[in-house]
């Protein structure tokens, strides 16, 4: 049998808790020899319990998980050729650096010169030399990481796992210590996955990202795939800063946001197809536009026998300086508030143009255009869905039999939201918000764990807690078709 290229491989993972609640659903993901892999996502993704999966300490529901081509799905963490760095170092307060680091080989009983030889080259590696008989209490918390990595490589693993090692530390020493792991990284040739809600870690120390929510995976790739091409608007939203707008794809290599049609580089959406575009914020080009020539707008008119250069007209509303370069909030002229970065400042007031290169435009198929439910049709002009009934127009009752099981449509503009939850049909809590430039996309979840999606110009916070209202004529019932009702 020919042995695996990759070291660990996980098939269709599934963890669900006692309280059926799924922390990883469907997960799958191969690992090369020698990559550095980070899982990064928010907190209750699902990253701490897929590496765990993957040490032993917890075992997956379904799926399985393979080291070198075994099947370790039940095998206890000590069997596996895995290590695992902790947030917290959980070092020894009773031992010093040496007795730490040697803790694993004393107990295996390992030659005196032996383990002497190691420790000091485990310390070499993570820059702890002459640090072997300090008091572990008397570090500072990076240097008591380094000896936790320390202790977890002189058993030389195959594969570090390493859990938010770093995030204990202060930003200056967090950003030192990132540097370090990627030289220790190479210097060791052992596969490294690590996992980070940081973002920005991510991107600068891995070969590839694993980008997650909710127990499922949305999309691995390299920090550049990830970060240039995001394949949603949650990867979009997640990693780095940007402008994410509703758009229409008219025909291959044209797309059509903030109301003005762009060439892009994307193709086979179809023609007048509703999709997400991205832009970032750096790639929106912006110069000063004198106030007549702003009046008369559009690119495509001819200004003084000169074509403008520009594609958007727009007012500078915000200026803050962000250390290397300035984060500008511009409102173009037809309403739609985008974010600019630029190593110049554009003051608030300032009237400017604005230009998007057509490679710089990344196009996103929609993960949905409406809200969907399963319904049934009952007495009375009412259907039920999202376990509530709800009213509906004499007229669209009147085409559907009592009892019928039915599609249900709902916009997302047509969900009313209320402050009080004792004025909404159903109740529910803002679960993740994004903003599209002239509007809110919310996801609101229902306590039933139901999703429901709303567009809205209210500015709502995380966790605040909503009445949900649906005006009757706003939904609409269609039939099942035959296939799916057999
Ligand atoms: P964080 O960054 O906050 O550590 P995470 O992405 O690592 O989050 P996990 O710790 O993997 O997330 O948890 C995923 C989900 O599973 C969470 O909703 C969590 O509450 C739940 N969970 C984790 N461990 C258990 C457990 N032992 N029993 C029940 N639920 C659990």
């Amino acid at each position: 049998m020919q042995k695996s290229d990759f070291i660990i491989e996980v098939n269709h993972v599934s963890k669900q808790f006692e309280d059926g609640k799924f922390a990883l659903d469907d997960v799958s993901l191969s690992v090369k020899k020698g990559e550095f892999v980070t899982i990064l996502g928010p907190s209750g993704c699902g990253k701490t319990t897929l590496l765990r999966c993957i040490a032993g300490f917890q075992v997956a529901t379904e799926g399985d998980i393979l080291l070198n081509g075994e099947d370790v799905t039940t095998m206890p963490p000590h069997l596996r050729d895995v290590n695992t760095v902790f947030q917290k170092y959980a070092l020894f307060p009773h031992l010093n650096v040496f007795d730490n680091v040697a803790f694993g080989l004393k107990l295996k009983k390992i030659d005196k010169k032996v383990i002497e030889k190691k420790v000091k080259q485990a310390l070499k590696t993570v820059g702890m030399t002459d640090y072997e008989y300090r008091d572990v209490n008397s570090l500072s918390g990076g240097q008591q990481q380094r000896v936790a990595i320390a202790r977890a490589i002189i058993n030389e693993p195959e594969v570090l796992l390493l859990d938010e090692p770093l995030a204990a530390l202060d930003l200056k020493m967090r950003k030192d210590m990132q540097m370090e792991l990627r030289e220790m990284h190479k210097k060791l040739g052992i596969t490294f996955i690590y996992v980070t809600h940081d973002q920005e870690e991510a991107l600068t120390l891995s070969d590839r990202v694993v980008v997650m929510s909710e127990g499922k995976i949305q999309q691995i790739g390299t920090p550049m795939d990830v970060y240039n091409e995001p394949q949603n608007s949650f990867v979009a939203d997640f990693i780095g800063e940007s402008n994410i707008l509703d758009a229409t794809m008219v025909k291959d290599g044209v797309v059509n946001f903030c109301e003005h049609d762009f060439e892009c580089v994307d193709k086979g959406f179809g023609e007048n197809t509703e999709v997400d575009v991205v832009v970032r914020p750096e790639d929106i080009y912006i110069g000063i536009v004198p106030r007549s020539e702003a009046t008369v707008q559009n690119s495509s008119e001819i200004q003084g026998g000169k074509e403008s250069p520009w594609q958007l007209h727009g007012e500078v509303k915000s200026c803050i300086f962000k250390g290397v370069h300035y984060e500008m909030t511009v409102l173009t002229e037809e309403g739609y508030e985008l974010m600019i970065q630029d190593y110049k400042a554009f003051e608030s007031g300032t009237q400017v143009g604005m230009l998007v290169k057509p490679e710089d435009i990344q196009v996103m198929k929609k993960e949905r255009v409406c809200n969907t439910f399963d319904g049934e049709v009952l007495e009375d002009n009412q259907v039920r869905f999202l376990d509530e009934v709800w009213d509906i127009p004499e007229r669209v009752a009147e085409r559907f039999e009592v009892g019928e099981e039915v599609e249900v449509e709902v916009d997302f503009n047509r969900i009313n939201l209320q402050d009080d939850e004792e004025d909404g049909t159903l109740c529910g809590e803002v679960y993740f918000i994004l903003y599209k430039g002239d509007h809110y996309h919310l996801t609101i979840r229902t306590d039933d764990g139901d999703d429901l999606y709303v567009d809205t110009n209210d500015v709502w916070d995380d966790g605040d807690r909503v009445g949900i209202r649906i005006a009757p004529s706003y939904i609409r019932l269609y039939k099942r078709s035959q296939s799916e009702a057999l």
